[in-house]
């Protein structure tokens, strides 16, 4: 299992320290892991004057998977935008072909309270929203700010969507529905946007080829609104990049913190990044209190889907479930009553468990 390691920015090297310290413990399984580490964002930025260096696609493409931490601090908000640490992160995306984006939005029993909905509102809430990741607004062109005839100055992006971007993205959806509860959401805005009204009729097309599952359609407006009036009607919700940004953010929420949402950026054959939710957290970054249970879990996406190793997936899942059983809880996730523990603590604590 060849790994490439790509900690980033502000809470990244922390969280991806405790992801890294799991992934060694599973060597004394007797699993050949090898570990890689590479700069990107920021961090790229500083040692090689780019966010994605060459040496680290080089790193990311040899990888049979890439974990990463997170990207962006204040100190590059002034950067042009090119050199900016999140175009490292679209790079790598696009680098990789990386266009299925899973974020499971998983309520763990434990942290029920730690939601700001009502328990019964959330409780067994398990939903996994698929994004589109390397299409829509964020890559479309033309782009940019111009200066029209008038004189008048305007920004502008243009949201487009293929044929073939679509169905790849719509088969992976169909295909996640049919381990689960059989049922996909199509989310978009048909009513408004052309690009939607395609995403509808292309998606409703390749649902023909999957008789056995139940597909609905919904427009986003909407989608964030049932998000958080009854978010267990949603078994799988599949969307384009720029909805699925702001739902799968949404979602986060219902499930008590960003800190303990895991995602997986899949290619055509599988190979994947595996990335928490999050962000950097500039602002609690190098305080020791960043929640590392998002990342140790991206790894057990990893070892699910990449590696397609579910023992070891559900090992890791198991070793988290049981520190929380034990009361341990992360600022982010903490409540009266519970143990407040910092990153490595928590870290150590998973390593222990598993
Ligand atoms: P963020 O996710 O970094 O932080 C949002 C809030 O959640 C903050 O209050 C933060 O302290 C908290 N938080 C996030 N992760 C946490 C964790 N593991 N444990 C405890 N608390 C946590 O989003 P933001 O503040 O909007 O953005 C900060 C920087 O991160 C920006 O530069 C942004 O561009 C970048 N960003 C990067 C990614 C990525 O690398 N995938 C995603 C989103 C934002």
């Amino acid at each position: 299992m060849k790994i490439a390691v790509l900690p980033g920015d502000g809470i990244g090297t922390e969280i991806v320290a405790q992801a890294a310290r799991v992934l060694e413990a599973l060597r004394g399984d007797g699993l050949k892991i090898e570990l890689e580490y590479a700069h990107i964002g920021g961090a790229g930025y500083d040692a090689a004057g780019d966010p994605f260096p060459a040496a680290t696609e080089k790193l990311a493409l040899a990888a049979d998977a890439v974990l990463l931490g997170a990207v962006g601090g204040y100190q590059y908000d002034t950067l042009p935008r090119p050199m900016r640490p999140e175009q490292g992160l679209l790079r790598i995306r696009k680098g990789l072909g990386l266009f299925a984006n899973l974020r499971p939005a998983l309520l763990y029993p434990e942290l029920v309270n730690a939601s700001t909905l009502r328990p019964e509102a959330v409780s067994g809430l398990d939903i996994m929203i698929l994004r589109e990741l390397t299409g829509d607004i964020y890559f479309g062109q033309p782009r940019g700010i111009r200066t029209l005839d008038n004189g008048e100055r305007e920004g502008f992006d243009t949201m487009r969507y293929s044929e073939s971007e679509i169905r790849r993205v719509a088969h992976v959806g169909f295909r996640i529905a049919r381990k689960r509860n059989k049922k996909v959401c199509s989310v978009d805005k048909a009513n408004v946007l052309d690009t939607s009204m395609f995403w509808r009729e292309i998606v409703t097309g390749v649902g023909k080829e999957y008789p056995d599952i139940g597909l609905s359609h919904m427009y986003v407006d909407n989608a964030a609104m049932q998000l958080v009036r009854a978010p267990k009607q949603f078994d799988v919700i599949l969307t384009g990049n720029i909805f699925g940004d702001i739902l799968s953010d949404e979602a986060s929420m219902l499930t008590g913190s960003i800190g303990m949402l895991p995602s997986a950026s899949l290619d055509a054959n599988n190979k994947g990044m595996y990335e928490p939710c999050h962000g950097s957290a500039p602002d609690i970054a190098g305080k020791d209190i960043a929640n590392p249970l998002a990342t140790i879990l991206s790894v057990a996406m990893m070892m699910r889907y990449t590696f397609a190793r579910e023992d070891i997936a559900q090992r890791i899942e198991d070793a988290v479930r049981k520190v929380l059983r034990q009361g341990l809880r992360t600022a982010d996730i903490y409540e009266d009553g519970m143990r407040k523990v910092g990153c490595a603590t928590m870290g150590d604590a998973v390593v222990k468990s598993l």
